[in-house]
C-alpha cells in the first residue's frame, strides 16, 4: 500500500513508529506536514499540493493532527478524503472530538458514563452552576486547555466560586465537573484500534497531585481492563466515529467514567508501559479496510 502520515515532524516517536510499521509491512510510507499542503478546490478533480508539486496517489491516509493545527489538518485529511483516500480516522470524526463540550454531548447522549459535567461561557449564577454538579468538591476545566493545564481542583464552595470568576475575567469558556475522587489522582488510557482495546494504561499523578498527566510528572504502567471498562471505551471511541482513539477513564464507584476521547493519541508513553506494537496494529487496521473511495469509515449509532 502507499500510505500518507500527516504530521508536523517525522522526528516524532509517534510518527516515527507509524514510518517503521509500514515499512516493516512492505508499504511505501510518506510523512507530510500538514501546515504545507495546499489544496484546490476545484470541481472534478481534487488535487493536494507539497513542495511545489501535485501528490499522490494513495491507499490510506493516517492524521495525526495537533490541538493547535486542527483547522488546516482537518481539511487537508478532507481532501485526501476527497481524493478518495482512506482515512483511519475520518476528518469530520477528528473535528467531532476536538471540541470537548460537544464530545461530552454525544457520549452523553448514548447513555456512556461520564462525571456530571455543566458547561459555561459567562455564568452569571455561580452558585447554580455549582449545585448542578453536586457542589464542591469539582473540578473546573478551561476548555481549550491541553495536558493538564487550566484544570484546577476546588475543594470548597468558596474556591470554586473564586477560580469560576477569574476565567469569567478572561472570557473563556469553562467546564465544571464533579470530583472524581476515588480515583486517586489516577486514570486510565485505552487505546482502541477498531472494535477493541489494543493496549491499556493506568497513569498516577505524582505525590499530591489530582492530575495524571504523564506531561506533569505522573508515571505510567500496564493494567488490566474489566469487561465494563473495555465496552466502555469501545462504545466511546464509536459514538466519535472513530476508528483510533486513546479513551481516558476515570475509575470510580459507580463504574467507568468517561473524561475524554482523543483522535491522535500518542504512542510513547502506552507503547513503553504495556510492550504491545500499537504503531503495527494501527498499520494493519489501515491494511484491512482501505479500500478506494472508502471515504466514510465508521458508523456513529
Ligand atoms: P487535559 O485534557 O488537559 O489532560 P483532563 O480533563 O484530561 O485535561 O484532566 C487532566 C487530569 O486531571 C486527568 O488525567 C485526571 O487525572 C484529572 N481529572 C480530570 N477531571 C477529573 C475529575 N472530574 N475528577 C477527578 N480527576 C480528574
Amino acid at each position: 500500500m502507499r500510505i500518507a502520515i500527516l504530521s508536523r515532524n517525522p522526528r516524532l516517536y509517534s510518527t516515527r513508529r507509524l514510518i517503521e510499521a509500514g515499512e516493516v509491512r512492505g508499504h511505501e510510507v510518506q510523512v507530510f506536514d500538514v501546515l504545507r499542503c495546499y489544496m484546490n478546490i476545484a470541481a472534478g478533480k481534487p488535487e493536494i499540493h507539497y513542495k511545489g508539486k501535485a501528490i499522490g496517489p494513495f491507499d490510506a491516509v493516517i492524521p495525526r493532527i495537533g490541538a493547535s493545527v486542527t483547522f488546516h489538518g482537518t481539511a487537508v485529511l478532507r481532501q485526501f478524503e476527497m481524493m478518495g483516500v482512506y482515512p483511519v480516522n475520518e476528518s469530520v470524526a477528528v473535528t467531532r472530538s476536538r471540541d470537548k463540550l460537544r464530545s461530552l454531548q454525544l457520549l452523553s447522549r448514548k447513555g456512556i458514563g461520564m462525571p456530571v459535567s455543566g458547561f459555561a461561557h459567562s455564568p452569571d449564577d455561580t452558585d447554580d452552576l455549582l449545585e448542578l454538579c453536586g457542589g464542591a468538591p469539582v473540578v473546573i476545566k478551561l476548555l481549550e486547555g491541553t495536558q493538564g493545564i487550566g484544570v484546577v481542583l476546588a475543594e470548597t464552595r468558596k474556591a470554586a466560586e473564586s477560580v469560576i470568576e477569574a476565567f469569567r475575567g478572561l472570557d473563556a469558556q469553562i467546564l465544571v465537573q464533579e470530583f472524581i475522587a476515588e480515583a486517586g489522582g489516577s486514570d486510565v488510557r485505552c487505546l482502541v484500534v477498531g472494535d477493541r482495546v489494543v493496549a491499556a494504561m493506568k497513569r498516577q499523578g505524582k505525590e499530591g497531585e489530582f492530575r495524571s498527566n504523564l506531561h506533569r510528572g505522573g508515571t505510567a504502567k500496564l493494567t488490566k481492563l474489566s469487561k465494563e471498562e473495555r465496552e466502555t471505551a469501545v462504545r466511546a471511541a464509536k459514538v466519535m466515529g472513530l476508528n483510533v482513539a486513546g479513551v481516558d477513564i476515570l475509575r470510580s464507584d459507580r463504574g467507568p467514567l468517561v473524561m475524554e476521547v482523543n483522535s491522535s493519541p500518542g504512542l510513547e508513553g502506552i507503547e513503553a508501559a504495556t510492550g504491545k506494537d500499537v504503531a503495527g496494529m494501527i498499520v494493519e487496521f489501515a491494511e484491512r479496510h482501505a479500500r478506494p473511495g472508502r471515504t466514510y469509515t465508521r458508523r456513529t449509532r
